[in-house]
């Protein structure tokens, strides 16, 4: 039976949306040279509002700004003191969730559902968990004398706008480096939200800035010769760029890249969860996700009825109006990646595999696609082997544990992965194989502040969350002791 739900749209006015946004410079609120970015509401593809962008000499100032709030008062400063500013800046998003999950979806397109429960209260944990880390660094295990690097140049990408923001920003702070971060060109305005709560919070000037502009402003800053730290979230392709850049330089760097990641559902497993898990781990965020369970290896014997399940649960997803909350899966980002999406299903067609496309209806505007599976996706297909980072899903199957992982490591990408099975010893032994930065069992797309996150090969280096993401801001006797 098809149920229909009466439509229960958060309200945007909630957002306070402004037509214009500045950049955030020296504690304080200022135009950049750049020319002016239009943000776009993904699901309706209209403006939504201008922000003023950085140009290269901005980049200097900003640098310069981090420069001198690092000499002056933030490396100086007892690590409790710099706590109690995290503290105060985890509060602040907590006090202004739901202004910030209407702005999230309004500016990214995903679903309220997932601004409100997910991006949004995960921000505010970051903070504070790295708030209580800020007075315990010098007794933690990092070396004898573990110091702040200095200023940490931090590029960031459009999937999770202000949960990015806050994955860089927290450890950054609470070991003791200022920054100057770069959002994404197409969703610069969650984190220029943070900024206010920031100067709400009273951190002193120049501690934290905040540069909206494009990709040349990203390579400006992470180019510069006064940084010392430099952290970026993207694409593989932008990762490479910097890593040639830097090169030879003292800067330290941390790359969290693409991904490509199997979900591996073995016949024992409990199928209605591993549905909801495979569902979770490519429909989640319109599968714009670097861990996305982008790839399902299942095994061949339950096959048949799993995919008859799986289609039936992914038919049901709603599809439609971001800031509808009983929306499943939302806008797209940005009409390129819209492009690039359709592209390679359209490959995927081309290249033999069996294409299903839920008969879920799609708003006539804005930037949408149908969650799609792909059966019978070989290795050799673009679809298999290429991170789509979008609501598509490429199955194939396997007969045994030693099969499922030489196909599971059968990428250059190495970020998640996920096994499904009830026999634990299975489970460890499978996990044990898989070169998969993050290994979830029975689940997926799981985060705490607490566990570290990162990659193998094309999916990077260095480790987001925990300790270990402290260690990417520390001077360190010993790398990565933890
Ligand atoms: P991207 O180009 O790597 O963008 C990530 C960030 O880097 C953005 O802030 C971007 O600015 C900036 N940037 C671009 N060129 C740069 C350069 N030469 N030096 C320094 N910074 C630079 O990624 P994208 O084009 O938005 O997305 C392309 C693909 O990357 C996606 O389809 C997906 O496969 C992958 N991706 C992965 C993640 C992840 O979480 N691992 C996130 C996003 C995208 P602009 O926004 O102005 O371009
Ligand atoms: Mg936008």
């Amino acid at each position: 039976m098809e149920l229909h739900y009466a439509s229960a749209p958060e309200n945007a006015s909630i957002a306070r949306l402004a037509s214009r946004y500045q950049m955030f410079v020296d504690g304080k609120f200022i135009d950049g040279q750049g020319p002016d970015l239009e943000s776009t509401n993904p699901a309706t593809g209209k403006p939504l509002a201008a922000v003023s962008s950085a140009s290269a000499a901005d980049v200097d100032t900003a640098v310069a700004a981090a420069r001198r709030a690092y000499e002056n008062v933030w490396s100086a400063m007892p690590g409790a003191e710099r706590g109690k500013y995290l503290f105060r800046i985890a509060r602040g998003i907590a006090e202004r969730a739901r202004e910030l999950a209407v702005l999230e979806t309004l500016d990214n397109g995903k679903p309220i559902r997932e601004t409100r429960d997910f991006d949004v209260p995960n921000a505010a944990q970051h903070f504070f968990y790295y708030a209580g880390w800020a007075d315990k660094i010098q007794h933690a295990g990092f070396g004898s004398r573990p110091g702040a690097l200095g200023v940490a140049a931090q590029v960031i990408p459009w999937n999770f706008p202000l949960l990015m923001a806050a994955w860089k920003l927290a450890p950054a702070l609470a070991a003791g480096n200022t920054v100057v971060i770069k959002p994404a060109e197409t969703t610069s305005l969650s984190i220029l939200i943070l900024a206010e709560i920031i100067a709400d919070a009273g951190l002193p000037a120049g501690v934290v800035n905040i540069l909206p502009g494009a990709g040349d402003i990203g390579a400006a800053l992470v180019e510069h010769d006064g940084v010392d730290k430099v952290a970026f979230t993207g694409s593989t392709a932008v990762g490479k760029k910097i890593q040639h850049s830097l090169a030879g330089t003292h800067k330290k760097l941390t790359l969290e890249l693409g991904g490509k990641g199997a979900n591996i559902v073995f016949a024992d497993a409990a199928q209605d969860q591993a549905v909801e898990g495979v569902v979770n781990g490519i429909f989640f965020n319109q599968g714009q996700v670097c861990c996305a369970g982008s790839r399902l290896l299942v095994q061949e014997s339950i096959a048949e009825e799993f995919l008859d399940r799986l289609k039936t649960r992914a038919a049901a997803l709603r599809v439609g109006d971001p800031l509808d909350k009983n929306t499943d899966v939302g806008a797209i980002n940005s009409a390129a990646q819209l492009t690039k999406i359709t592209e390679l299903c359209a490959a995927g067609s081309n290249e033999g595999a069996g294409r299903w496309t839920s008969p879920a209806m799609l708003p006539e505007q804005g930037f949408f696609v149908a969650p799609t599976i792909f059966t019978d996706a070989t290795a050799s297909m673009r679809i298999s082997r290429e991170e789509i980072f979008g609501p598509v899903l490429a199955v194939s199957t396997f007969r045994t544990p030693d099969e499922a992982v030489a196909k599971a490591n059968n990428t250059p990408y190495g970020l998640s992965a996920g096994v499904w099975t009830e026999k634990g010893s299975r489970a460890m032994g499978v996990a044990a194989g898989l070169k998969a930065g993050v290994v979830w069992d029975n689940t997926f797309n799981k985060f705490d502040p607490t566990a570290a996150f990162g990659g193998y090969g094309e999916s990077g280096f260095g480790r987001e969350g925990g300790p270990s993401g402290l260690a990417a801001y520390l001077n360190t006797d010993d790398e990565g002791v933890l």
